[in-house]
């Protein structure tokens, strides 16, 4: 295991994500928005998260940026970040795939719009989030920066801080009392951890 062989499988890692949610993207278009939160607050998390998980270290990886953060690369870590990586892609796919037309980059409640309480979603009921996690977590042990290691828990914590009891309130408002049985049997983000 060598630092390039890391970061080629973290590039590797973010066309994966892309593949699995660039068609999804176009799939759900099709499916209309009734209850729109995309405000600016949103947008503005969501840019945040895009630049921890994505941009800085992408930016990391092609040029070496920022040089002065450079840590020791550890290899046996590089090894644990390529099984968090490939099961964090694993989650991404099935909550994808299980959330179906019911999916929005933010937060959004859409026509015909489904509770989703089974599959992945019977352990926790955000495990979108679970996924993203598990990346920033794979992000640090993959690359031997401090900054561009880092940069994708403090970005998608953001995110997560700000939108996860937003989101909650907007399921509520849609589902009521059925959304509300489901939390009380269901974690946030870590299954049995409430
Ligand atoms: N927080 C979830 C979903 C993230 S996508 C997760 O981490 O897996 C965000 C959108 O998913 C929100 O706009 C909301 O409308 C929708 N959503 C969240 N939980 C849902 C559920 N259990 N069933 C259906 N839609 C859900």
């Amino acid at each position: 295991m060598t630092p390039t062989v890391a970061k080629i499988f973290f590039v590797c890692c973010v066309v994966g994500w892309w593949l699995i949610r660039f068609p999804h993207e176009r799939k759900v278009r099709k499916n209309a928005i009734k209850t729109d939160q995309r405000d600016r607050t949103e947008i503005l998390l969501l840019g945040i998260s895009l630049t921890g998980l994505g941009i800085i270290p992408i930016v990391y990886v092609f040029t070496g940026f920022p040089a002065f953060a450079e840590r020791a690369f550890v290899p046996v870590g590089a090894w644990f970040g390529i099984a968090t990586g490939l099961f964090s892609l694993w989650l991404f796919w099935r909550t994808h795939k299980e959330l179906g037309r019911n999916w929005s980059v933010s937060l959004e409640v859409r026509d015909k719009h489904e509770l989703i309480t089974g599959g992945v979603y019977r352990y926790v009921r955000h495990p979108m989030y679970s996924a993203f996690f598990l990346w920033a977590v794979a992000q640090f042990l993959l690359l031997p920066n401090w900054a561009a290691g880092l940069s994708g828990v403090v970005g998608f914590g953001t995110l997560y801080l700000f939108r996860v009891g937003r989101e909650e309130k907007l399921m509520l408002d849609a589902f009521g009392e059925q959304y509300r049985t489901y939390m009380e049997r269901t974690a946030r983000i870590v299954p049995w951890v409430h």
